[in-house]
C-alpha cells in the first residue's frame, strides 16, 4: 500500500479570514526636488549661475509642474473568504473568487490571518517596510536627477564653448575667403 501524505491546510474552505493587502492610493505632493519652484539654480566654480528646469516633476518632455504623484505607503486588513486552494506547500495560496469568475484573485497564505489583531500587526510591519523602501528609492531618484542636472550643465556649457569656437573659426575663414575674392575681382576688372 502506498504511503499517504497528509497536507496541512491552515484554513478551511469557506472560512472567513482577514487578509493584508497593500493600498493603491496616490497622493499629490510638492516636488521634493525643486520644492515647487520648477527650476534649479546651479552655480558653477567660476561663480556663474544658471537656471535649469526641474526634471523631477516634469513628464517626459513637458514643462515641470512643481508637484508629483506619490503612492501613500500602507497595508490594510480586509475580509477574505477562502473559496479554493491554489498551489500547495510553500506555494500555497487561497482564492476568494467565485467558481464562475473569469479571473481568480489569489492571496499568499502568509498574508492571511484568522485574528484581526495578527493581520493588523502584519499590516503595520509591511507599511513600515514599504515606507523605508520608498524613502530609499526617492533618495536614489533624487541623487540620479542631481547627477543629470550636473551633467546637463557641463554638457551645455561645453556645447556653448565649442559652438563659440566654431563660430570664431567660421568668421575667420569668411574673412580669409573675402580678401582673395576681392583681389580676384579687382584683377578681373582691370
Ligand atoms: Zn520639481
Amino acid at each position: 500500500m502506498g504511503e499517504k501524505h497528509s497536507i496541512e491546510i491552515p484554513f478551511a474552505i469557506g472560512e472567513e479570514v482577514w487578509c493584508a493587502r497593500p493600498g493603491g492610493q496616490e497622493d499629490r505632493v510638492t516636488c521634493p526636488d525643486c520644492a515647487g519652484n520648477l527650476k534649479h539654480v546651479l552655480t558653477a566654480g567660476n561663480g556663474e549661475s544658471v537656471e535649469l528646469e526641474c526634471r523631477s516633476c516634469a513628464l517626459s518632455f513637458e514643462s515641470p509642474r512643481g508637484w508629483i504623484m506619490r503612492r501613500v505607503p500602507g497595508w490594510y486588513p480586509e475580509r477574505f473568504t477562502c473559496r479554493r486552494i491554489v498551489g500547495w506547500g510553500n506555494e500555497m495560496r487561497y482564492s476568494d473568487s467565485l467558481p464562475d469568475a473569469t479571473v481568480y484573485s489569489c492571496m499568499d497564505v502568509d498574508h492571511l490571518f484568522r485574528d484581526r489583531a495578527d493581520c493588523d500587526a502584519f499590516c503595520t510591519k509591511m507599511t513600515e517596510q514599504q515606507r523605508e523602501h520608498m524613502e530609499e528609492q526617492s533618495i536614489r531618484h533624487l541623487a540620479s536627477k542631481r547627477k543629470d542636472l550636473a551633467w546637463s550643465y557641463t554638457y551645455w556649457t561645453r556645447q556653448i564653448k565649442s559652438t563659440e569656437r566654431d563660430l570664431e573659426r567660421i568668421r575667420a575663414r569668411l574673412v580669409k575667403c573675402k580678401k582673395p575674392t576681392r583681389k580676384a575681382k579687382a584683377v578681373n576688372d582691370v
